[in-house]
């Protein structure tokens, strides 16, 4: 038999209510559910909860599937496990004894919603509760985005009337989690505010770490390291951390969020693993800002629409007005990352919203966003945008690109780019051959034409790049493309000046032409003219 609500690590009380899970825990589908599917403490300590389809009750198979095509997440599964579950304790060693000020600001936690399951979004409240010291939470704000789904009208408000702390905004239309995440702003009053998504699982000690360096310095946004909530098994996917943990970068151009490594440039600076690592920008989905750094920064656009771009808005503006922007290892937070599958209008307002941030932001290199797609002309008046990025004489975009991530990537703004000539038969250059032809990964001598393939460009970095793919010298004596992987290595070219022209070197070998003059090969360096190329330099390197 099975027992809701189980003791865990003495956090949990017995959980009574009805409304706590949409099952009625005496429904007898769901005792036959935890019978067949040996359910005991299902989802204990981050645990993932398997429901075999075929031995599940047809009628309860039925419903498993239809909650995952309804929400995006099975928040079937979501709610057969207690809205209080234990996590492990992963923080890095060093982390539990690091933040013991007993005198950190108090917090406001704003959690926006549209149409959350609710266990999915009281899990998470109930995650924060019992996770954070008492004194170091001011007021949870749920802010309701005008969601259709009754349970979370007047049920919610009665449920969370058992947390004094916990407050409800409620939008009169649909605002977009932006101008949502707005709304609760304006009515907390907490020195430090934490913007969190409302399918997130907070592990032990979450919020010190983030309170502790906003003391420190109230112009730093903070992040946790985020882990992942799987969405069909609700299981607790530890994420990288040490060497592992994910920098979140901005990809160019058109300012969509990717995952990187650490530099190395990052991990020098840094004593301990448990030290503040700098980040170029921020996955958006917990965010701990002072208030007063907030509101200075002019909080998010409010004409940013929907869902979308104000993570890339708030970490380039933090960046370029006199802050910063950290993840603080020891602080973990586990978020539901869930496919998403925005109707078309919705992921036009994206893209849109990504065109506003550039235009207000990005100067010349704008351009590399402009006209990727047409629609995107109508980004609205960012006149007070650019008044108020004025007023705070925020640095160039240029800083940036020197100060902030000098690895950046911007097609088309590399180092060297353009064809690549070779200095002995002047007619043919680089070319990454038929890209689509499967097998051929061989980089070719051809005609210059300096178009598609034969666009080469050296980044900070220092790979070779053509389109995604990198020159690469894995293969010698062959010179071949592969997809670009970040990792140096057979990727990693020195472009090394002679006269007019350039040596492209790697792993101490040199790109040159076979004695018949038909192939490239990958072969000791020599002054040769048949290792010297062409390549227009396009500017200086960021760092030397
Ligand atoms: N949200 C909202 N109104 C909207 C869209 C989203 O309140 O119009 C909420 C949503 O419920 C979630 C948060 O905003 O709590 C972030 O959205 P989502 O999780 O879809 O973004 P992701 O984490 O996938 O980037
Ligand atoms: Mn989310």
């Amino acid at each position: 038999m099975y027992k809701i609500g189980t003791n865990r690590n003495g956090l949990s009380r017995e959980l009574t209510d009805p409304l706590l899970r949409l099952h009625s825990p005496g429904d007898p589908n769901v005792k036959l559910v935890f019978t067949v599917m040996k359910l005991m403490n299902p989802g204990v300590n981050g645990t993932a909860v398997i429901l075999d389809l075929k031995k599940l009750p047809k009628e309860e198979a039925e419903k498993l599937q239809r909650s995952f095509e309804e929400r995006e997440y099975s928040s079937y599964t979501s709610s057969l496990i207690p809205l209080q579950r234990s996590l492990p304790d992963v923080r890095l060693q060093g982390c539990h004894t690091l933040y013991s000020d007993p005198n950190l600001p108090e917090t406001s936690v704003i959690i926006v919603f549209y149409n959350e399951h609710w266990s999915v979004l009281l899990r998470t409240v109930h995650s924060i509760m019992d996770n954070t010291p008492p004194h170091l939470i001011k007021e949870v704000i749920l802010v309701d985005d005008a969601s259709t789904d009754e349970v979370l009208k007047e049920p919610l408000k009665e449920y969370v009337s058992r947390f004094s702390k916990v407050q409800i905004v409620r939008a009169e239309s649909r605002q977009g989690l932006i101008r949502a995440r707005m709304m609760g702003f304006e009515q907390s009053t907490a020195p430090v505010a934490v913007f969190m998504d409302a399918h997130c699982e907070c592990f032990p000690g979450w919020l010190e770490p983030l309170v502790t360096r906003i003391a420190e310095n109230q112009s730093i946004v903070a992040t946790p390291n985020i882990h992942g909530v799987d969405p069909k098994n609700f299981k607790i996917n530890e994420w990288g951390q040490g060497r592992r943990l994910g920098i979140p970068v901005l990809t160019f151009p058109n300012l969509l969020f990717s995952w990187s490594l650490m530099s190395e440039r990052e991990r020098k600076k840094r004593r301990r693993e448990t030290d503040p690592v700098r980040s170029p920008a921020m996955v958006g989905c917990v965010i701990a800002v002072s208030r007063s750094w907030f509101k200075k920064l002019g909080m998010f656009d409010p004409g940013l629409e929907i869902w979308g771009g104000e993570n890339a808005e708030l970490s380039i503006k933090t960046w370029l007005c006199g802050g910063g922007l950290e993840i603080i290892p020891c602080s973990n937070v586990a978020h539901m990352y869930h496919p998403h599958r925005p109707s078309d209008e919705n992921r036009i307002r994206y893209m849109r919203n990504l065109a506003r941030v550039a235009n207000v932001w990005l100067d010349k290199f704008k351009h590399f966003t402009d006209n990727y797609d047409g629609s995107l002309a109508d980004y609205g008046d960012i006149s007070d945008r650019i008044a108020l990025r004025d007023s705070l004489k925020c640095h160039p975009f240029e800083f940036y690109l020197t100060h902030v991530n000098p690895d950046q990537v911007i097609p088309g703004d590399g180092i060297y780019t353009g064809a690549v000539r070779n200095a002995e038969m002047t007619t043919l250059c680089l070319d990454a051959g038929d890209r689509a032809q499967e097998g051929s990964n061989k980089v070719l001598l051809y005609s210059c034409h300096g178009q598609g393939n034969q666009r080469w460009e050296l980044t900070e970095h220092h790979e070779i790049r053509v389109g995604g793919e990198c020159l690469d010298s894995g293969s010698e004596p062959d010179v071949v493309w592969k997809a670009c992987h970040g990792q140096s290595g057979n990727q990693e070219w020195h472009v090394v000046r002679l006269d007019e022209h350039v040596f492209l070197q790697s792993n101490g070998y040199c790109v040159g032409v076979t004695k018949d003059k038909s192939a490239l090969v990958l072969e000791k360096c020599q002054k040769s003219k048949l290792q010297m190329w062409t390549w227009k330099q396009n500017r200086k390197p960021r760092m030397s």
